[in-house]
Formats: structure tokens, sequence, C-alpha cells
């Protein structure tokens, strides 16, 4: 097992080299998947052989092996974004967050599972089967980054990337015990995230700890001139976390965020926390962020628009999987389509598509835009008030059992209630593992105003020296 990123340090420190590393990686992979039902967290993994083991890395990661989500471009592994329609594709360049952990040391060990297209909160709409919850097997790890979350929940690799679009890394960390880290939109450069929603997507990060989150986003941030969406701002500094005290610190807690469906052993665990953090002399102050309610329905209007007009390019002529079965054109678009893409992408192109098309526009799309600033209106309104963050859980439940909600999109939908309005609003959010139900690890979340990420990270360290929790290891299926 390797836990976190020190403790890869340490290894390298004693002998090991970037390459015993990924050995280690690959030789815990092996062991989950033996194990009946596998976790199924990767899609596809290096051969450690084939690796250089100088042990002369450079860089702040030096040596330090990571996995990346399947929707985010590497060229020495394909990237299929679990879709049959990028079955074996290959980016012939590196994403740009990719290309800057190679820079910094880091070594790619394999890509992670996900939900098609990055689709769904189960992964359980990959074409590649599910992954697993390394506490439950039967249970889902979450989604849409499900593999990653897996993946270092098991102990595979100290971090990996997944992506949100609307809570795909924050609520997969939930589900796994671990910290799960969605930027400020522009935080991060999207060059190389195969795109779904482009207003929304965001890369993120998964670690067990905060500390090792900070460190990675200040290595994958910054200005680039492939986005033009990311912006030039202060690196935010993992060094600083540690300076952020509670004491004095005004933490918001959105009562409309207790209500949803909210579990009431998930209510309570939220509670204890956030009693600790008051008792560490953080203000706590009830507010109100009253377009809460309206956040799903938004988010499942805008993001469907996007992805409709995004996925537009998958048309069996330039990239993947092709069905050249029929006669002409107009036929080998329709059947490489609905051959290549799974049920949940055909249900949000259709959706996208019908409230783009002209009659519907005004209704659907314009009108998800006005709620879409409305709900930022209310971030604003609350933050410009004097608070510096806000606190809630994460996700209404644990995680839930595989195939339970496969059938009712809707529900499914549901489990991201608490995480879409960062995306929407562009904010950053960080979730917080803070105890277990059952087994079941749940976790809390911070979100704060744009490009605050070394505040909120600072009161995210904070939370989790005061929680004391952590994932215990995953030492089998029975596990
Ligand atoms: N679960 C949400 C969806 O299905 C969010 C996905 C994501 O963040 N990529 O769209």
């Amino acid at each position: 097992m390797i836990r976190t990123i020190d403790e890869a340090r340490s290894l390298l420190a004693g002998g090991s080299t970037g390459r015993d590393l990924l050995e280690r990686a690959a030789a815990r992979q092996a062991e989950l998947e033996s194990e009946d039902p596998a976790l199924n967290a990767f899609l596809s993994t290096i051969e450690p052989e084939s690796q250089l083991g100088s042990g002369q890395e450079a860089g702040p990661l030096a040596g330090v092996p990571y996995a990346v989500k399947d929707n985010i471009c590497t060229p020495d592994l394909p990237t299929t974004c679990g879709s049959l329609i990028l079955e074996g594709y290959r980016s012939p360049f590196s994403a740009t967050a990719v290309a800057r952990l190679d820079a910094a040391g880091a070594r790619l060990f394999g890509k992670t599972n996900c939900d098609e297209f990055a689709m769904g909160s189960s992964t359980e709409n990959s074409a590649f089967g599910p992954s697993r919850n390394p506490f439950d097997r039967d249970r889902v790890p979450g989604g849409s980054s499900g593999g990653s979350a897996a993946a270092v929940a098991a102990g595979v690799v100290p971090f990996a990337l997944g992506s949100e679009t609307g809570g795909s890394v924050r609520q997969p960390a939930s589900f796994c015990g671990l910290v799960g880290l969605k930027p400020s939109y522009g935080r991060v450069s999207r060059y190389g995230l195969v795109a779904f929603a482009s207003s929304l997507d965001q890369i993120g990060i998964l670690t067990r700890g905060v500390r090792d989150a900070g460190q990675v986003l200040e290595i994958i941030s910054g200005p680039d001139p492939r986005d033009a969406t990311c912006q030039d701002r202060p690196l935010p500094r993992a060094a600083a976390l540690d300076g952020v005290q509670l004491d004095g610190q005004v933490i918001g807690v959105p009562e409309e965020y207790l209500g949803f469906g909210l579990d009431g052993e998930v209510r309570q665990a939220f509670d204890a926390a956030l009693g600790q953090l008051e008792q560490a002399g953080a203000r706590i102050r009830e507010v109100s962020l009253p377009s809460a309610p309206s956040a799903i329905p938004c988010y499942y209007v805008i993001a469907p628009a996007e992805a409709s007009s995004n996925l537009a390019r998958y048309d069996g002529v330039r990239y993947g999987f092709r069905d050249g079965s029929g006669a002409g054109l107009e036929d080998l678009y329709s059947r490489t389509r609905a051959g290549g893409f799974g049920a949940e992408v055909k249900r949000r192109i259709m959706l996208g598509t019908f409230a783009l098309s002209a009659g519907y526009f005004d209704e659907y799309y314009g009108r998800a835009l006005l709620v879409r600033q409305a709900i930022a209106n209310d971030f604003e309104r609350v933050f410009d008030s004097g608070v510096d963050a806000l606190f809630t859980p994460t996700t209404p439940t644990p995680a839930f059992r595989l195939g339970e909600k496969i059938a009712n999109p809707y529900d499914m939908y549901l489990s991201d209630v608490y995480t879409v309005s960062a995306n929407l609003a562009g904010l950053p959010a960080v979730s917080v593992p803070i105890g277990n139900i059952g087994g079941l690890p749940v976790g809390a979340q911070f979100m704060a105003p744009r490009f605050t990420e070394e505040t909120m990270l600072g009161l995210a360290v904070r939370l989790e020296e005061l929680v004391g929790y952590a994932p215990p290891d995953v030492d089998g299926a029975a596990a």
C-alpha cells in the first residue's frame, strides 16, 4: 500500500526508486483485482518494467505514483471516458494537469474507471463494468470519478485526478473516506479534460488528507495558453495551509442543505463536526440560500445542453469506434452513436438537444441560465455578509448499493443535491471525511468564494485535525 505522498517520499528516501513504487502500486492493484468481486478501479495501467528506475527524478513529487480518471488525456495510456465509442482511443497529447504532474516528477500508474463521459454518480454507467466500494463491495464507490476514489482508498496510489461537473470528485470522496477537492472554475486548465459541460467542468483531486490535495493543487494550478478560461491568479500555496486559524472565522450553515432527504445518521455526524468547529473558535452562522432547491433541475438542463453539443464530435469519423455497416454518411453517424454510447449518455443528449431546440430554448435553457445566476447571487450575498466559508454535508446518504438507483435516474441525480451548486457558481469546494456509519464513510464539505482555496483548505486541515478520522486500511474483499 501507498497511502500518502509522505509515505511515498519516505519509501523513496529509504532507497526505493520511482519504478519500485510503480511496482508496489501494480502489486497492490493485482491483489485487489484477484479478489472476488474485483474492485475494478482501473481501465488500464502501465507496465512498471517498461519504466526507467534510475531514481534520478527531480521535482516536488519526484517518484510519486498517481492515477488519472479516464476522461483526462495521457499519451501513454488509452483515454476511453468509460465509453465504447472511445475504446482503445489514445490521445496524442497530455492534459495540462498531467503534463504539470509529470514535470513535477510524479509518475502515472494507471487510468481509472468512471461513468461514461463522467455522467453518473456511481460508476455503474461505465461501459467496462462498475467499480466497487473498497469498504463494502456490494456498494458503489460513488461517481463519476469512482475508480479514482477506489484506487486511493484501497492504497494503490496516494493521489488521483478526477473531474467535477456536478460533484463527481466530492461525492465519491465522501463515499470512500477521502478528501475530494473541486477547485474554483478557472483554477486548473481544462486542456485535455474531455469536455462534458464546459462551463461546469473542472479537474479535481482525490487524496487521503487535505495537505496532499493542497500539494497537488499547487502543482496543477495556473494559467494555460491552451485554456482561455483558466485564470492567472496567485497560486494556492500548500505551505500556507497551516497558517489558517479557525478562531474568528465565520462559517455559514445553509438551512436548505439540511433537508433534501438528509439521512439522520449523516446529520448526526455533520452536527458533531460542526460542534467541533465551533468549540475550536469558529463562529457558526445560520444562513439561507433560497435558490438551492432549484440547483438540481437547473443543472440537469445546463449540463445536458452543453453535453449534447460537446458530444456531437463522436461521429465515427474522427475518433474511436465506427460502425460503417450501413449505407452513407447519415447511417455511419447514427449507427456509430447508437452502438457506441450507453443509455445515460443518450438520455442526456436527447434532453440537451430538446432544451436547446428552437421552440423550447427560452423556456428551458434560457430559464436555467437565470436560475444559475440566482444561485450564484445567493452565494455572493452570503459571502459579502462576512461569511468566510460554508459548511454542509457532502451527500445526503452514505454509499448506496449497486443497482439501487440505476433504474431511477432522478434518484441517482439527487445524490448530487449538495454538490452541484458549487459547480453552477464556479466556487471551490472540498469534502473531508468526518466519520462512518456502520463502516461506511461520510464526508462534509466547505464551499468558499472563488479563488480562496488557500483559506478553504486551511479550514479543511483544521477540520481533519479536529475530527481525527482516517478510514481503515482495506485488506480484502471481506473488508
Ligand atoms: N453526477 C452528476 C452527473 O451525472 C455529476 C457528474 C460530474 O460531476 N461529472 O452529471
